[in-house]
């Protein structure tokens, strides 16, 4: 049935796609050996480039975010390798299980999944492995099941610190495009992220961005690998060419969107998220609510986790938001299942779609009868008319 208007997408991803985006998508699909699509490939390949910050290679596999997480690890890795993860939460979860079920030795560091990976922690796990087995320390930039970002330039330091020669690998799926996030000057090895997140691209392209040191790793990795493989990536990418059908579509799609982040230039980007973020945050607050991420300098640009009062279903609340308001929210992850809600505010987003968002979030909560204090909505719209 004809819903009128239009649907919130508040989930953090997939976002909103951009009407030029699905334009430029709109096109035939093309001969992906003809020189027109070697045009294309250049600048796209040159052009993420500028949004990773690196000057390395990036390689892009037509598949979700998880497949840039397995091709991070079997480029890398070699059967029985130990790594170093951080369970912030449901995605640093689910990342260390693909890496346990690929043979690796994981070594799995606990948190109460409201804070980011802590730098100290990376010191000292670093500075006992006086062996150095550790190959590759394993952190979710953005914790998008709970709202969390970690703060990667210092855990950076703690492995510089400990002198370790660990791989430093980052998923960077909810973060990149949002996040100020540098792979080169941050000396990260492997950055990954997918296609639907800030990149405002629909689901289905992977991107895993490298460096040198994981380019000399995957020389030595001895982890099965056939579709993942870098090499014949690097070397066909280095013709305009792909191994395989790339997602032609779709690579039209990310030529326009990196265009569009240069429009309005990366370092507004950002702000822009940060200040929807607090806005959010003002909101949160003034509702009486509790927000996921207990530390400050980790509050995520990208999303806020929110806790549900005690005996309220956070699904049966979302439910209402869908049903009543045409809004989809954040469902709760794992173990927040039911017990948090998440708000995105993320990718192709603005002050008005912010504030209609924060107030189908203040109606859904009277209408399911959660407890909460009027006022939400007016504490964001403060902040976003603060002049
Ligand atoms: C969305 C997301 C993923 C998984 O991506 P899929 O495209 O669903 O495979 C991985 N990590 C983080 C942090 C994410 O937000």
């Amino acid at each position: 049935m004809h819903r009128p208007g239009r649907h919130f997408l508040q989930i953090p991803g997939p976002t909103n796609v951009p009407d030029r985006v699905l334009r430029a998508i709109a096109q035939p699909t093309m001969d992906h050996r003809s020189a027109d699509f070697a045009a294309l490939a250049y600048d796209v390949l040159a052009g993420i480039k500028t949004i990773f910050k690196t000057r390395g290679p990036v390689v892009i596999f037509p598949a979700s975010g998880t497949g840039a997480w397995e091709a991070a690890l079997v480029n890398t890795l070699s059967p029985g390798d130990r790594v170093l993860t951080f369970e912030t939460g449901e995605f640093a979860r689910l990342w260390a299980e693909l890496a346990k079920r690929l043979g690796l030795d994981v070594e799995v560091v606990n948190t109460d999944w409201r804070q980011g990976v802590d730098p100290e922690l990376v010191e000292g796990v670093l500075r006992a492995d006086s062996e150095r087995t550790i190959r590759a320390v394993m952190v979710v930039h953005n914790e998008t099941s709970t709202g969390v970002t970690s703060r990667i330039p210092e855990i950076r330091k703690a492995i510089d610190a400990a002198g370790h020669p660990a791989l430093l690998l980052v998923d960077a799926v909810s973060s990149l495009a949002s996040v100020d996030l540098r792979h080169d000057d941050w000396g990260i090895d492997v950055t990954l992220t997918g296609s639907q997140k800030g990149l405002m691209l629909p689901p289905g392209l992977s991107f895993n961005a490298i460096s040198d040191k994981a380019i000399n790793a995957s020389q030595t990795s001895q982890l099965p690998k056939s579709y993942w493989a870098w090499g014949p990536m690097l070397t066909m990418n280095a013709a305009g060419f792909f191994p395989y059908t790339p997602a032609t579509n779709l690579l039209y799609g990310l030529r326009e969107a990196i265009q569009i982040l240069h429009e309005e230039g990366l370092e507004q980007v950002f702000a822009r998220h940060r200040r929807h973020a607090a806005a959010t945050r003002a909101a949160v607050r003034a509702w009486g609510l509790d927000i996921v991420c207990r530390r400050e300098d980790e509050y995520s640009p990208v999303l806020t986790g929110v806790t549900m009062p005690d005996g309220h279903d956070a699904d049966a609340f979302r439910t209402v938001a869908s049903e009543r308001y045409n809004m989809s929210l954040g469902a709760g992850l794992g173990r927040l299942k039911g017990k948090a809600f998440r708000i995105g505010h993320l990718g192709d987003f603005n002050d008005l779609m912010l504030a209609g968002t924060l107030s189908g979030v203040e109606m859904s909560l009277a209408v399911a009868g959660v407890p909460f204090r009027r006022g939400g909505v007016q504490a964001a719209l403060e902040l976003l008319a603060s002049r």
